[in-house]
Order: C-alpha cells, then structure tokens, then sequence
C-alpha cells in the first residue's frame, strides 16, 4: 500500500507545551509528585489545562520564580529545596519527585539536574529526585511524557540477558491497562511490563529479550532510548479502534509465536461488543468531513480510525512532527491522496479551514473559540490524552468523541 506525500510546513504555531502532560502523568503514577520550576504563566497553564479534568487529585505544584530570583541562582536554589521540604513533608505518600524545568527556568540556567542530584542526596533511601524540561514554545504537548519517561529509565532495573518480556510504553488509563493485562494473559503472553508504572515498586526492567509495543505514538525518544538498553521496538499500528487494537496484539502474537487463530478466538467477544457499539457512532459520523489541526501527535492514527472504521472523509491531516520510524505501520492504512502536513504555519493552516469548512476540526483548545465562533464545530484534540480510549471496549467511545460535536451542532441548528 502507499503512503501519501507528506507536505510540511514552518511558521507561527500554537500549541500547549509539555507541562500539559503532567496532569494525566500525575493521575498514572500514582506516587509521584510534580514540581515545576516557573513562572505564574506555567501556573495558569497547568491549572487551565487541569481545569479540563473534573476528578483530579492535584500531585503537582508550581514553585514560582520572582522577579528577585532573576538576580541570584543561590537564591532559587535556596528557595527550592524549601518548596520540596514542604511538599515532602506534607505529602509522605510520595516516593518520586519530579522537579519540571520550563522556560523561565531554563532562561536563567538553574540547573534542575545538579538540584535533583543534591535533593536526591537529601532524601536518600525515602524518595527518588528526577528532573525533565516540559519547556518551549517548539513543542508539542505530548512531549511532555516523552521527556519524563525518559527521566525514569536511568531507574529501571536491567532484566537478565535473554530473558523476554514485553513492555508497553505510553500511558494508558488502569482500566485499560487491566483489560490489556487480561488479554495478553489469555493470549499465553509474558510477563507484561507497562511504562510509566503505577508505583515506584513497579518500575519494569529492561534487557535484550525486552519486545516494546507502543502505546502513545508520542514517546519516541523514549522507545529509542529503550532501544540503546537492547529492547526490540514491534512494529505495529496504534491501539485505536479495532483494527488498530488487533494489529496491535497481532503484532505481539506474531512474537510470541501464536497462531492466529487463537488470537481471533481470544479476541472475539471483545470485537463483537465494539462493532456493536461501533456501528451507533458510525451512523451519526460517516460522510461527515473532519480535518485535523496540529496538536496531540495522535493525529495520524486518529484519522485512520475515522476513516477506515467510522466512514470519515478527512479532509486535511496535520500533525506538527511526523515520526517516520512511529508512523510505520499507520501511513500506508492513510488514503494515498490525502492531505497530510508535518509543522504548521497557523494563518494559512486556518484560511484552509475556512475554505473547506468541515464539519468538525480537531485543534488545541486556543483555536477551538475562535472557530466556534465561525460556526465551525470543533473537538478539543487535548481530551484524546485525559479520556480512555485505546483498546477494543473504548472503540465506540472514542468515536463518540468526535460525534458528540456534530449532534450538539446538529441539535443547535434545530
Ligand atoms: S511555554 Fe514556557 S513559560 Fe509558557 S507555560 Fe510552558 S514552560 Fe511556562
């Protein structure tokens, strides 16, 4: 099959930055704290972006940076390891500390990895200090889980040589992963690892028998990183939807050595509840245009479920990086006539909404407003990182996502 050509773009962007990410990261594990090391913008951004959820129980706070901070590094220094005495002693649950660079922080050089060593001496033996930089305006906000999971690998234990294993890298909602865990179980694989775990006590080890499946398709400096520690990155579309979701586990099946048909007789019941719930969604969605807006990195597999499994027409694709190595196994599942843009340069990437008008465009939450305003319906692609969607029994829900806009819409015009 073809891949279609990828057009790329540069200019003005919009998009969250990768402090977004710590408000599902806090949620997964569940005895880390997250500090960052900013500004009252990074606060408000995290707290705007927090605001989306409802049920969030807060690990994460911002140790603001004043204007007199600016002037002496001592001082910041000082002022931190205050901040993370009182957090610690507050919270003795917590067994990981993250301190979360940004710009403001990174402007005035503090060095985050010599605080996290000096605060790790500090609290030898009760809690891990780690540090990764959610900063910048060149990111996306998925990058943000990228950058921490890479700050948790110097921790993970090495497996014995040969010995297998797979590890699923990403984050996914508990009740996913459980429903995962049961099927690799029935399926006769293991043992299953997931990165980033829910605990400290769970980090999963990783040797050269380590086979990784992908969960998010945002973690690829983390996958290849994983790659130098002897794992074996499969190959294999995104766990969205059904097809997506047994490809996935074909994939691991395929590695395992299972026979095929056992994976359709494991799969089965699960399959034959999303094409049922699938087939509701399908109605309101097929025919419909969408167009995606750069923001998540889960443009691409998005697109492909919406196309092949919903009816979807899409009408443009844009992704704001484009990892070829990632996107293997999703490119050639895309219509090989499709618009598909890598970067983004806003203005002219909104003049083409405009034109197209589509019945749905998936964009960052600061473009969504003003589009609505337009009359164009839109869906916060941020909601595709807080909602459970991956897997076979999240199939229906994750299309209802994107038909809840167009029924609210259609229900507007009534
Ligand atoms: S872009 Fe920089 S300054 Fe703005 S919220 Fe993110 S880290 Fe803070």
């Amino acid at each position: 099959m073809s891949a279609p050509e990828i057009r790329c773009e540069q200019g003005q962007r919009q998009v969250f930055c990768g402090l977004s990410g710590i408000v599902w990261l806090h949620r997964k594990i569940q005895d880390a704290f997250f500090l960052v090391v900013g500004s009252r913008t990074c606060a408000h951004l995290l707290q705007s972006a927090a605001g989306v959820m409802i049920f969030a129980e807060p690990r994460f706070a911002t140790a603001i940076l004043q204007e007199r901070d600016l002037a002496g590094l001592a001082d910041c220094n000082q002022e931190l390891d205050r901040v993370a005495a009182e957090v610690l002693e507050r919270r003795p649950d917590i067994k990981t500390l993250f301190l979360v660079g940004s710009c403001p922080s990174e402007v005035i050089k503090l060095d985050l990895g010599k605080a996290a060593e000096r605060l790790s001496e500090v609290y030898r033996g009760r809690v891990r200090v780690l540090d990764y930089s959610a900063s910048g305006l060149e990111t996306a906000f998925t990058q943000g889980e990228d950058a921490c999971l890479q700050a948790l690998l110097p921790e993970l234990p090495t497996r014995p040589a040969g010995e297998r294993s797979l590890l699923i890298v990403g984050t996914l909602p508990d009740v996913v992963e459980d429903q995962f865990k049961r099927l690799f179980d029935e399926l006769g694989i293991g043992p299953v690892e997931f990165l980033p775990p829910r605990h400290a006590t769970e980090y999963p080890s990783v040797g050269n028998g380590t086979l990784m499946l992908l969960a998010q398709p945002f973690v690829g400096e983390t996958a290849r990183a994983l790659q130098k520690r002897g794992a074996t990155l499969l190959t294999a579309p995104y766990p969205f939807g059904i097809e997506g979701t047994r490809a996935w586990l074909k994939a691991a099946t395929d590695a395992w050595g299972i026979p095929a048909e056992r994976l359709e007789a494991v799969t089965a019941p699960a399959i034959a509840r999303a094409e049922k719930g699938l087939a509701r969604q399908r109605e309101l969605l097929a025919g419909k245009r969408i167009c995606f807006l750069p923001d998540s990195q889960l443009e691409i597999p998005m697109a492909r479920f919406l196309q092949r499994e919903c009816g979807m027409e899409l009408v443009e694709v844009a992704t704001p990086f484009l990892d070829r190595q990632l996107m293997e196994a999703e490119l050639p599942l895309l219509p090989p006539d499709l618009h598909l843009t890598e970067g983004q340069d806003v203005d002219r990437q909104l003049d083409r909404v405009r034109a197209a008008r589509p019945d749905l465009t998936v964009c960052g939450l600061g473009l969504a407003n003003p589009l609505e305003a337009e009359g164009l319906r839109t869906k916060w692609s941020i909601e595709l990182v807080f909602t459970p969607v991956h897997g076979f029994d999240q199939a229906a829900d994750l299309a209802e996502l994107f038909a809840r806009p167009l029924v609210r819409g259609a229900l507007l015009k009534v």
